[in-house]
């Protein structure tokens, strides 16, 4: 048996089985490679769901990161501490919003909008207590605490985990009238992704977004977006609203806001929203920590001293057509934004794990969303040469599968 094989077995005695990864063990990252325990090396497709959109290792990541390690990591919020401040006032000016509440996951920061969404609805849009709606979208992915999971419309998300949180109502992604018709007097929010990624990379029909940007303002209801995987340059700009023209009240960000070394989370919004928070209502011992504001920064700062959002857009295009070009009878659609690709594979021809096992054999990392949808999302670092390399490989898988 090989020592990946070995390694597998064992760590699964110590190890809660709630994964079902793709085989390979992980040693070491530089750039778009991974590189196994056996000394293999991998080509990153997947950049751990776009939190290490900038590579592994950046070098100005990897610096600030080791000179803030040294200086100072956590303080908790029981004192300031000195990155915090520089950090937010970068994310404010680059996101557009007032001010921002630091937590660490994106589970976490999409708790921390659902507070600040029902205490706007208690104390600004005057909801009668303990009746507040918020509404979201079918089939999405928001992260996995109870309250999260309450409104998720996936059983294997849900099962056996019950009793859940109330309060929350899902009509179709990419529907307009439903979501007309779902509010009510006592709706605070919509929550919603600008492009659904869990559920298999979805782009929901052109202008929607807009629409439920125009039905939320007539309806005094919040318009949250969830831009923890879709944000900070995946989808070929800055945030996926940017598409639309689309200004939301509130914005979760996360995953690549850590610069793929440290999770750093935040909910960014008007300062009325904002406002509904007070000490002692809410709060995170590691959130905005010291380290996590250091590492915050220097993304923004990355993000807005190189090309890799345009990379991203550019690349993105590039990506999607050469996948557009394989013609083959198990492959129903390529979609996508940025270098966020989705291949909608038919389940009669190819299984979507199975082929992302043989594309690790062949040295191409990435992991399926659902049992039918292959995604590509590379670090926006990556060559022309690499995706074309990967394209070919991923060619060759299915033609195996299929013969
Ligand atoms: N929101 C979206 C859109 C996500 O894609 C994810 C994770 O995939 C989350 C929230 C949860 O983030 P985390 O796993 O950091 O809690």
């Amino acid at each position: 048996m090989s020592k990946t094989h070995d390694w597998i077995e064992s760590e699964a005695k110590v190890c809660a089985q709630n994964y079902h990864p793709i085989p390979v063990v992980i040693e070491r990252g530089e750039g778009a490679w991974l590189y196994d325990i056996e000394g293999k090396r991998y080509l990153d497709m997947m950049s751990a769901y776009s939190a290490t959109s900038f590579g592994h290792h950046h070098p100005q990541l990897t610096k600030v990161f080791i000179e803030q390690a040294e200086r100072l990591c956590v303080t908790s919020r029981a004192f300031h501490c000195e990155p915090l401040k520089p950090f937010l006032d970068k994310l404010t000016a680059f996101s557009g919003f007032d001010a921002a509440l630091p937590m660490n996951t994106g589970a976490e920061a999409v708790e921390t909008a659902i507070k600040a969404a029902r205490r706007w609805g208690y104390q600004v849009k005057g909801i009668k207590p303990g009746k507040a709606k918020i509404i979201a979208a079918q089939n999405n992915f928001h992260g996995r605490t109870i309250s999260v999971i309450s409104f998720s419309t996936e059983p294997a998300y849900q099962e056996n985990f019950g009793p859940f949180t109330p309060g929350f109502e899902t009509i179709p992604f990419g529907d307009a009238d439903a979501l007309r018709d779902a509010i009510d007097e006592n709706t605070c929010a919509f929550i919603v992704e600008p492009m659904q990624g869990e559920a298999g990379v979805i782009v929901p029909p052109a202008g929607w977004l807009k629409e439920c940007e125009k039905i939320c303002q007539e309806n005094n209801v919040l318009l949250i977006l969830d831009e923890v995987q879709t944000g900070l340059g995946r989808t070929g700009k800055r945030f996926a609203f940017m598409h639309d023209d689309v200004k939301p009240d509130g914005l979760v960000l996360g995953k690549a806001l850590g610069g793929g070394m440290y999770p750093v989370s935040v909910f960014l919004g008007t300062q009325e929203l904002m406002e509904v928070f007070n000490p002692g209502s809410h709060g995170s011992t590691f959130g905005g920590n010291a380290l996590a504001a250091r590492l915050g920064l220097e993304v923004l700062n990355i993000l807005e001293q190189s090309d890799l959002v345009a990379r991203s857009e550019s690349l993105g295009e590039y990506l999607k057509s050469a996948l557009k070009n394989i013609k083959h009878p198990g492959i129903k659609e390529v979609r996508g934004k940025g270098l966020w690709v989705g291949v909608e594979l038919d389940p009669q021809h190819l299984d979507a794990y199975t082929c992302c096992v043989k594309l690790s054999q062949l040295g191409v990392l990435t992991k399926e969303a659902h049992d039918t949808v292959i995604r590509f999302a590379p670090p926006f670092i990556i060559e022309k040469e690499q995706l074309d390399w990967a394209v070919e490989q991923f060619s060759c898988v299915i033609d195996q599968m299929s013969t």
